[in-house]
């Protein structure tokens, strides 16, 4: 039977298309999303995946939307933990509601879905978390202490559970992408964009699909002598 696998934030962006290569490496995928309805349905009539809608962030809706999807699919074994969002500001600017709500979407998320999953995985002596991490959360970024702040957290984060998994057959790592074409990039003023893709040595931004290659090898069932890492996909722009 094909594994289950939860993408968050996987109706759109980078996770959408984790979730489509995800499906098309055979796993039964479900997709969640915060609010965005109609990109939804139209990513699920288009796809054929599952979408789920609920605030990854808050520990009461992961907990009914994991219980959800165990019963309805079986146990989650792959899980991408994708959702995120920014609140940038400098620290003159950045409210404490900002810092709040960076923190839990990207980090807290972090934290809920593999604190609902890690046992069932133990049970299974298979998992595979993959945490969407940031080339922002390497190296910081002017405007973003809560968005590098959450993002450098999921890479501790991911090095410390992994450690926890390893006798458990369950594998835990980090992609770190640089910067991927999606509505999140698009947000940033042209002028900007254009210096740093002036930094990227590739010469372009990153397309989802490069992202969502990375989490297919590293969720294969041969993967398993690979944990504790952070997958780097930025085009050359950070490296160390
Ligand atoms: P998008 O803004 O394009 O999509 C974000 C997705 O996350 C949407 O599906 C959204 O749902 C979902 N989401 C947001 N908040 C929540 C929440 N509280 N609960 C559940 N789902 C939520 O983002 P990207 O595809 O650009 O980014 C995906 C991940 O990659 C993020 O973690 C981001 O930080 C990271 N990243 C992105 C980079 C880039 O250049 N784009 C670079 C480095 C890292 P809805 O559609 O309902 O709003």
């Amino acid at each position: 039977m094909s594994k289950v696998a939860l993408v968050t934030g996987g109706t759109r962006g980078i996770g959408a298309a984790i979730s489509i290569a995800l499906q098309e490496a055979g796993r039964t995928v479900v997709a969640s999303y915060a609010g965005n309805v109609e990109k939804a349905e139209a990513f699920s009539a288009a796809t054929g995946i599952q979408t789920l809608k609920f605030d990854a962030g808050d520990f009461a809706e992961c907990e009914a939307a994991v219980a959800q999807i165990s019963a309805e699919q079986g146990p989650i074994e792959i899980l991408v933990n994708n959702a995120g969002i920014t609140r940038d500001g400098t620290m003159a600017r950045m409210t404490r509601d900002m810092w709040d709500a960076v923190i839990d979407t990207n980090l807290g998320s972090c934290f809920n879905l593999c604190k609902l999953t890690f046992d069932g995985m133990k049970t299974k002596k298979f998992g595979r978390v993959v945490n969407i991490g940031s080339i922002n959360g390497q190296a910081g970024q002017y405007g973003q202490v809560n968005y590098a702040a959450a993002k450098s957290g999921i890479h501790g984060f991911t090095k410390a559970l992994a450690q926890e998994g390893a006798r458990f057959g369950i594998t835990v790592n980090a992609i770190a992408p640089g910067y991927v074409d999606t509505d999140m990039v698009r947000a940033v003023p042209e002028d900007v964009l254009g210096k740093i893709i002036a930094r990227i040595p590739v010469g372009r931004l990153g397309q989802a699909e490069d992202i969502a290659r990375g989490v297919v090898f590293l969720t294969a069932d041969e993967s398993g002598f690979i944990t504790g890492s952070t997958l780097s996909i930025n085009g050359g722009q950070h490296m160390y």
